[in-house]
Order: structure tokens, then C-alpha cells, then sequence
């Protein structure tokens, strides 16, 4: 096992993570592994490398490329119910508030209960909804059509292949060349 010790300073080298069928774990977040944790997984025999960066670690024994595009040699089942959590609310809504439709920043977005919870309204996919603040405040404890506020899209729980599809929408900040493949391959042979 390399010891990477400080080489590398200022650049971080994350590798893509793509699932046994060449298909990133998950697009948003984008599947990265900090380059310890893949040149880990590269000698435990768990994943297959398929690109390398410039960059080497070395060890008194030997060097290495360090990986840029990792696939695993088992596949991962994507979990067929998503979890409900904040972020998955805000990725079925591709991060637009339901009421007036604009996108914003995860940190500015809020949920909404579509039926307040001050009238019965539960927690759940199908009464929350991403709402901006402003629209939020505006509907306060009010039912839809007491305010005239109806989500675009009636929220409901997404499939987890909704979510994936949703995720792909959204460039990461990141994005190495030897990854372009592996992310848009299907659009390119669109082209
Ligand atoms: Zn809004």
C-alpha cells in the first residue's frame, strides 16, 4: 500500500466511482472518492481502474498512477425506495420551488406542507414540496386553494431512477476530462 504522505498539495485527484455496469453510483451527488479511499479500494482487488491521472503516489516498493475513474467489480443495487430526506425532496423537485418555479441554492430553499401540519397535514412525499422562502411565508398555514397556491406538480414519492434521471441534470463543480465518458456517454451518441 503506497503511502501518499503529502505529496500532493492544493490538488485533491477524486476519482469517479462508477457502478459495475460503467454507470456512476449516483449523479448528484456525483459518486468521488478522495484518492486515498480509491487507490485503497484498487488494492483490496474491489474495484477495476479505468483512467489514471498524471499524478503518482509512491512507496519505498513501488509507484502508482492514481486513479481517476474507478468502476466496482460488484454491482450495487440502487435502493428502490429512496429515501425521504431533505436533499431527495429537493432533487425530485430539481431544486425549484414548486410555487413559483424558480431554481435556487439547496440553502435557500425550505419545504412546504402543502396541507399544513397546523391542519393535519403529515410529513411525507406526498404533502411536502420544495418552496422557496417568500412563496413559504406568503402561503403560511393556508391551504391551497384558500391562498391559490398549488404545487406544479403534484408531490408524490419519487422511483429511485427518477431521482438518478433528476440528479443528471445538474453539472458537478468538478469535472476531469477522463470523466466525460462515463457521465454523458449516452448524449454524446445522441450527437
Ligand atoms: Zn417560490
Amino acid at each position: 500500500m503506497p503511502d501518499g504522505g503529502s505529496f500532493i498539495t492544493g490538488q485533491s485527484f477524486p476519482a469517479l466511482v462508477l457502478n459495475a455496469d460503467f454507470r456512476p453510483l449516483s449523479y448528484f451527488p456525483l459518486s468521488i472518492w478522495a484518492w486515498q479511499d480509491a487507490v485503497k479500494a484498487v488494492f483490496l482487488d474491489r474495484v477495476s481502474v479505468l483512467n489514471e491521472y498524471e499524478a503518482e503516489v509512491h512507496s519505498p516498493t513501488l509507484s502508482m498512477r492514481l486513479p481517476s475513474v474507478i468502476a466496482l467489480k460488484e454491482y450495487i443495487p440502487a435502493a428502490r425506495r429512496p429515501a425521504f430526506t431533505r436533499f431527495n425532496v429537493f432533487l425530485r423537485d430539481r431544486f425549484e420551488c414548486q410555487y413559483c418555479g424558480e431554481g435556487r441554492p439547496t440553502h435557500d430553499l425550505t419545504f412546504d406542507h402543502v396541507i399544513p401540519r397546523s391542519r393535519g397535514g403529515r410529513t411525507t412525499w406526498d404533502n411536502v414540496c420544495t418552496a422557496c422562502g417568500p412563496c413559504n411565508l406568503r402561503k403560511g398555514n393556508k391551504l391551497p386553494r384558500e391562498c391559490h397556491m398549488q404545487p406544479r406538480q403534484a408531490p408524490r414519492q419519487p422511483t429511485s431512477w427518477e431521482l438518478q434521471e433528476n440528479g443528471r441534470a445538474f453539472p458537478p463543480n468538478y469535472l476531469h476530462e477522463s470523466w466525460r465518458d462515463y457521465l454523458y456517454w449516452d448524449s454524446e451518441l445522441e450527437s
